[in-house]
């Protein structure tokens, strides 16, 4: 069996078989499980790297079945049933397989303005949050050595953009970090004053969420001091700003800003696009692959598609389908072992949680709607039980702990310079500067 991307998805369906008759390989082109739903946490200071991405090894030391390999897959041949892979040198290797499980999740997508990457990153990966964690502690940085006027503002502006979980998330924490962890710590800026931006295309934030829910967490956000800009879509990004246009017609307007961010969409990852396109899959817009109800791709029953690349019934982009879906693909190669028919495929919603800021988070289950402290509580509860392993589980509520009692954040190390380069300045990246990102690799060599 080869299982491709140790996300929720693919980590819950290599453990669920766990039976040495089932010779199992888990594929990443990262080295450890990332558990994205606390990757804001992580850009904003609050949790370590190593509080929210557990190796993969680690995690299979003890499951003599399977075998973990770092690469990105990039080919599929389904008539040899075979994948290429890239190792992180570019050179390539193969796996082959009897059965395969999809499961390489979704990507930032930024509506066919890929210009805007550049300026205004994601937030689904490891290195997205390095990169935000950079550009929002260097910009209180480079505001404090500038005098004041316009420019010394456009870096204490803060943009983001998306109105969904994580864009809440994020606006939240960069308001409570200014307020608490910052406030005293400079000399020539007040960092309290920094202005957070959130645009969305609705009317209401969160809209995944019945709606008093949404309200108050409108209502926390502008309380904390966030600015909501609802109704418009966000039209352009530059280096120095952003214009957002209304959807109202009114006239666009634009805003000084050095830092956006970009939470507002996803789309498959480039590999399930190629994937559609060798099994003739049908596809939708996002490039989610259509499965049957077991999961599998129509006309191979021996390749599933699980998490967030599943196509079918309109299933969430959430945490809990991802392991669910692992779970059953894991039942159904089981049962096909055995010689039993499969079952159809059915999530179960147990309900959705969003994080605002210090006792302010809301959860709701069915009808059951909390907000506030009971609420924050209820999503600290529910983080720590699906965070993986005994010991990021102790250490990050330590951490919590430690936070919540002081105002401090201990994880805001970043990094400037390039190790590659034994005289480079410690600046931004060398794309950034001069515009010109390092072309995605290929296959080199065999
Ligand atoms: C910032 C953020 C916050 C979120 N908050 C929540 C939340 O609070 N609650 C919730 O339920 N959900 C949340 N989600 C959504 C949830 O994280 C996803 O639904 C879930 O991770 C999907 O699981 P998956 O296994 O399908 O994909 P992923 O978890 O994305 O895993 C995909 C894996 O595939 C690997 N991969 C990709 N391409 C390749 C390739 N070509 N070769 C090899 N490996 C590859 C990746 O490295 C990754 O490890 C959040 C997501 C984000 C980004």
């Amino acid at each position: 069996m080869l299982i491709i991307g140790g996300g929720f998805g693919g980590l819950f369906c290599a453990r669920r078989l766990d039976h040495p008759a089932v010779d199992v390989t888990l594929l990443d082109r990262a080295a450890g499980h990332l558990f994205q739903p606390l990757l804001y946490q992580c850009a904003t200071g609050t949790l370590s790297i190593g509080h929210i991405s557990r190796p993969l090894r680690e995690q299979f030391a003890r499951q003599a079945n399977v075998r973990t390999l770092l690469g990105e897959a990039v080919h599929l041949d389904p008539v040899e049933r075979r994948v290429t892979a890239l190792r992180p040198d570019e050179t390539s290797f193969t796996v082959d397989y009897d059965v395969l499980v999809i499961a390489a999740g979704m990507q930032q997508s930024y509506m066919g303005n890929e210009q805007f990457a550049r300026w205004a990153p994601g937030m689904k990966t490891l290195d997205d949050a390095m990169n935000i964690r950079q550009r929002l502690f260097t910009a209180f940085e480079i505001a404090e050595t500038l005098p004041p006027g316009p420019e010394r503002d456009s870096w204490l502006t803060f943009a983001v953009a998306g109105g969904g979980p994580t864009g809440v998330e994020v606006a939240g924490q960069i308001r409570e970090m200014a307020t608490r962890t910052l406030a005293n710590e400079f000399h020539s800026i007040e960092p309290e004053e920094a202005r957070v931006l959130l645009f969305d295309g609705g009317t209401r934030v969160l809209k995944t969420f019945a709606p008093d829910l949404s309200d108050k967490a409108a209502a926390a956000l502008t309380e904390l001091g966030v600015e909501l800009h609802l109704g418009v879509h966000v039209t352009d990004v530059r280096q120095d700003g952003l214009t957002v246009t209304p959807k109202s017609g009114a006239p666009s307007q634009d805003y000084a800003t050095r830092t956006v961010l970009w939470t507002a969409g996803v789309e498959a990852v480039p590999f399930a696009r190629h994937v559609a396109e060798a099994l003739d899959a049908k596809s939708d817009k996002a490039g989610r692959i259509t499965v049957e109800p077991d999961l599998s791709v129509p006309g191979h029953p021996e390749i599933f598609v699980i998490g967030d690349l599943a196509g079918r019934d309109k299933l969430p982009g959430v945490a809990e389908n991802a392991m669910q879906g692992g779970m059953h693909a894991a039942a159904c190669i089981r049962r096909d072992v055995t010689g039993r028919r499969r079952k159809p495929y059915r999530y179960r919603d147990l309900g959705s949680a969003a994080y605002i800021s210090r006792r302010r988070a809301l959860l709701q289950v069915g009808p059951i709607k909390v907000a506030g402290v009971l609420g924050w509580l209820a999503w600290g509860f529910i983080h720590i039980a699906f965070l993986t392993g005994l010991s990021n589980r102790v250490s990050t509520v330590a951490t919590w702990l430690a936070t919540i009692a002081r105002p401090t954040r201990y994880h805001r190390a970043f990094m400037l310079g390039s190790a590659d380069e034994h005289e480079a300045r410690y600046t931004w990246s060398s794309w950034d500067q001069d515009g010109v990102r390092p072309p995605r690799p290929g296959i080199t060599k065999a």
